[in-house]
């Protein structure tokens, strides 16, 4: 599944091609996706210019110039695709959908710069989906999620407050949304042993200064994904087809059984199971 780090990514990668672009046609070469595609939307999307690319938690949400947002979330598979038909480079296609026989949205844009481009979005298990929303309606996807862990209402104080007598483990209580949004397990695994704090510790148990040097480590490791264009998986490729390829760096996660890697520990990384997810952990230097 992607995380925050490869949402961003393809966020960054479409930014160029589709920011003040104007939507000429939308096709839909299905009705569904994970979710049916609402009512209206292909209308909805037609004639508008996309003012703005953004991320909230791992939804994309492109503004419209009428008002609208358009939200997409890349589910397990889902890729967006550019090809700049200007410049006519096929070799940009998706990598793993050649044939294009999973290309469910294929949009049409003219950008101000660049001419036409061709927007398709490829999903080969399709639990990704879309939605269209006025800005200022109820969004029920985003408006119940925390603060971004990349902006400045993260912080120290604000976790402090969110951990207060949570008995639950911290690992848990990470990847409640409503807590932090958009973080995932392999994020929280790697964040977790960083800042050297257990992932079963009782939530409510974590010092200030552990929390100071937690929410360091989260910015630290989701910066990091990003710097290298993105973690996962074999799925995954960026908005321009490559894979990303910071899947090596991780530091626990995936590294069960082997040493640690912090300097001078001698522990070995163990994964145990938390609230049906894998947590990879040392045991050793993790308090
Ligand atoms: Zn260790």
């Amino acid at each position: 599944m992607p995380e925050l780090p490869e949402v961003e990514t393809v966020r960054r990668g479409l930014a160029p091609f589709i920011e003040g672009a104007k939507i000429q046609t939308v096709t839909l070469n299905r009705p569904n996706l994970r979710f049916p595609f609402p009512k209206g939307f292909v209308s909805g999307l037609e004639g508008q210019t996309i003012t703005h690319l953004g991320r909230r938690a791992k939804y994309l949400v492109a503004t419209l110039s009428g008002g609208g947002v358009w939200l997409s979330h890349l589910g397990m598979t889902g890729s967006f695709l550019v090809a700049d038909q200007r410049l006519d480079e096929p070799s940009r296609l998706n990598q793993h959908d050649q044939a294009g026989k999973h290309v469910h949205v294929v949009a049409e844009l003219v950008h101000p710069a660049r001419g036409r481009v061709s927007l398709s979005y490829s999903d080969p298990r399709r639990f990704g989906f879309m939605d269209l929303f006025a800005t200022d309606a109820p969004n029920p996807f985003t408006d119940s999620l925390g603060p971004e862990p990349l902006g400045n209402d993260l912080s120290g104080p604000y976790l402090a407050d969110r951990l207060k007598n949570k008995k639950g483990p911290i690992k848990t209580v990470l990847l409640d949304q409503r807590v932090i949004a958009g973080l995932g397990n392999i994020y929280v695994c790697e964040a977790l042993h960083l800042s050297a704090i257990a992932p079963h510790r009782a939530a409510g148990s974590l010092a200030r200064a552990e929390i100071e040097s937690l929410v360091v480590a989260i910015r630290q490791v989701l910066e990091a994904a990003i710097a290298a264009g993105g973690s996962t998986l074999k799925d995954f490729a960026n908005a321009e087809g490559q894979k990303g390829y910071f899947q090596h760096s991780f530091s626990v996660y995936g590294h069960e059984g082997d040493h640690c890697p912090r300097a001078g520990c001698m522990g070995t990384i163990e994964r145990q199971v938390q609230a049906g997810r894998s947590t990879f952990f040392c045991p050793v230097c993790q308090h």
